[in-house]
């Protein structure tokens, strides 16, 4: 049985280097135009080139998001973006125009898959985008867990599914609320979360929000590795390296736990644990198991609580003596996590602290500065110190 990809999201190329080391199958981004997050950074050409070279040395995909509303504006200068993106090494483009599908199936021995933005939602459907040569189908979101194995069990297509992040309160993303609020066009990579803002109505007492919570799927891996989904997708292309880490590195023990049969109570109760914890919204299965209701709602809203777990990255090491990108407050004595890219997690205190200049510190509380800790431990680059999940 081909074991289940992990699909991560890269904001830029910082991004998808961390996705890579950090237990993704393959990574999408956007490039520079054509793409639904338009304040992601993004990648220019050379970038898109960088980003399939590093992945592609590790074995990894990238898939590129061509995904806007396309209207007639912006079919012209299309054709020689492809044309150039494959050049790059794209292994497939994530697409919703039916016209660009059939030009991209025509002209390029690359894979199609098609986005969720198209809310494919039944049987039929794929059946018809199987004939018509589509690669992969990422059905709408609001397909429940029965439908998906009913395509599955009937059709050869490749289906990929989203597992984690933030969901849209309205089908698949069709939705206009940005549009009329900001001017800026959600269908085409402007969405200014409208939905998550609070409103007031008059002869309502207390303020309300349409957002949604967040969707966490990690206690149903097993399940949907057992109904035959190819793809399982992590959202957030404008999540930090932090996040990214330590949501696939937790996905990744959970799936690689499932295909040696070692996946156990406890270490599912660990990892629901850590990507709780990551997250600073509530979460829910939405549709997978039933239609969503209040319960998977945020209708008084929310508090944001401001995340200061990631306290640093380690980018240097001569010997025993690391050097930490620190991120956020902590000093001498704290206990920490290190966390891997072998997917380790390791407690750990911090008994000596030194600045860039080794001269010995107590604390670490600028942000963005450079330090160093004597650690005795083999730890590999890119490995992260955050506060203590577990
Ligand atoms: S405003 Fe909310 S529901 Fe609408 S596209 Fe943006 S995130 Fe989705």
């Amino acid at each position: 049985m081909k074991k289940v990809e992990l699909l991560s999201p890269a904001g830029d190329l910082e991004r998808l280097k961390i996705a890579c080391i950090y237990g993704a199958d393959a990574v999408y981004i956007g490039g520079k135009n054509y793409s639904l997050r338009a304040n992601a950074n993004n990648f220019s050409i050379e970038e898109i080139k960088e980003a399939c070279d590093f992945a592609h040395k590790l074995g990894k995909r990238v898939y590129l998001t061509l995904n806007i509303v396309f209207h007639n504006e912006d079919i012209d200068g299309v054709y020689d973006y492809i044309k150039e993106v494959v050049e790059a090494g794209i292994d497939a483009f994530i697409v919703s125009d039916l016209f660009l599908v059939k030009y991209i199936k025509s002209n390029f021995s690359v894979e199609v898959h098609l986005s969720t933005q198209d809310s494919v939602s039944n049987l039929e459907t794929v059946k018809f985008l199987e004939n018509e040569l589509v690669d992969r189908v990422v059905p709408a979101r609001e397909v429940g867990r029965d439908e998906l194995k009913e395509i599955i069990d009937n059709t050869n297509m490749d289906i990929e599914v989203f597992i984690h992040g933030a969901m849209c309160t309205f089908v698949s993303g069709r939705c206009v609320l940005s549009n009329y609020f900001t001017n800026r066009d959600s269908n085409r990579g402007g969405c200014a979360q409208i939905c998550r803002f609070c409103f007031s109505i008059n002869d309502m007492e207390e303020p309300f929000s349409m957002a949604v919570k967040d969707l966490n799927m990690s206690k149903y891996i097993k399940d949907m590795i057992e109904i035959g989904i190819t793809s399982f997708k992590v959202e957030g292309r404008m999540r930090s390296p932090f996040y990214l880490a330590v949501v696939l590195s937790s996905y990744r023990r959970i799936i690689d736990a499932v295909y040696n049969d070692t996946l156990t109570d406890d270490l599912l109760e660990k990892e629901v644990k850590i990507l709780s914890k990551v997250s600073n919204r509530e979460n829910s299965s939405h549709f997978y198991f039933k239609e969503a209701d209040l319960s998977d709602q945020y209708y008084v809203g929310r508090q944001e609580v401001s995340n200061q777990d990631y306290l640093g990255i380690i980018i240097n090491r001569e010997g025993n003596l690391y050097t930490i990108n620190q991120r956020n407050y902590f000093k001498k004595f704290d206990e920490i996590e290190i966390i891997t890219p072998n997917m380790d997690i390791i407690s750990y205190r911090v008994d000596n602290l030194y600045n860039d200049k080794m001269e010995s510190i107590d604390v670490a509380n600028q942000a963005d500065s450079i330090l160093k800790i004597e650690i005795p431990l083999d730890l590999p680059l890119y490995s992260m110190i955050r506060k203590p999940y577990l």
